[in-house]
């Protein structure tokens, strides 16, 4: 049986496109949101509307974030900083943008309290990434915070959860999955200098080349 309803995370990157696939084999309606904060690889935003398309979502909420861009100090939104054409050679890289996925998911649940969606979708896998929020003790102690105060949850007494299947994997994992699924990768957009085609050299690019690999699609 089917669970009620989700909202999913959508980058346009394949992490998040397999979790799309995988949502509607487990959920009865699928809500999706992306999100622009001033990224270089803004480009993804397209791919993800055509994924979101793709899986006929309720409804794909794109929202705009401006002070990730404002403060800078990260190669992903500061123009000054450039994209290590590297695999992460720091932890944390200077990739990381502060509190993204902690901003991400207060805003997801913000729709989910209004929507009434029981389910916050995120791809993060902790297995071969370098983010503190890509964690599974990230994962627990938000979704602590959330439920502690949505309007939704002290009306119905019900519980939002955030739904993290890929925690314990690897990219490598997601892709086999994504494969099972029928997920279309070349649909998927991750590359973080957000050039077309994509730059081949960046973390991401590195990390999704070998996960294609992994899967005979290269
Ligand atoms: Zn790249």
């Amino acid at each position: 049986m089917k669970e009620k309803n989700i909202i999913v995370l959508l980058s346009g990157g394949m992490d998040s496109a397999t979790l799309l696939w995988l949502a509607k084999e487990k959920f009865e309606d699928i809500y999706a949101i992306s999100f622009f904060y001033g990224q270089k690889h803004s480009i993804e935003l397209e791919y993800a509307k055509e994924l979101a398309r793709m899986v006929n979502v309720k409804q794909h909420f794109i929202v705009e974030i401006p002070h990730l861009k404002q403060l800078g100090k990260n190669a992903l939104t500061d123009d000054s900083l450039e994209i290590p054409s590297e695999s992460y050679p720091d932890e944390p890289p200077i990739t990381t943008v502060p509190m993204r996925n902690l901003t991400f998911l207060s805003i997801a649940a913000a729709f989910a309290d209004v929507y009434e969606i029981e389910n916050i979708g995120i791809g993060i896998h902790s297995l071969d990434s370098p983010y503190p929020d890509c964690r599974a003790e990230f994962a627990s102690a938000t979704e602590a915070a959330i439920n502690s105060s949505s309007v939704m949850v002290a009306k119905k007494k019900n519980r939002i959860k955030i739904y993290t299947p890929f925690l314990g994997m690897s990219k490598v994992d997601i892709a086999k999955l994504g494969k099972q699924l029928g997920v279309p990768f070349e649909k998927t957009y991750s590359c973080y200098k957000g050039t077309n085609p994509p730059c081949g050299e960046c973390a991401t690019c590195i990390q999704r080349e070998e996960a294609l690999k992994s899967i005979g699609l290269r």
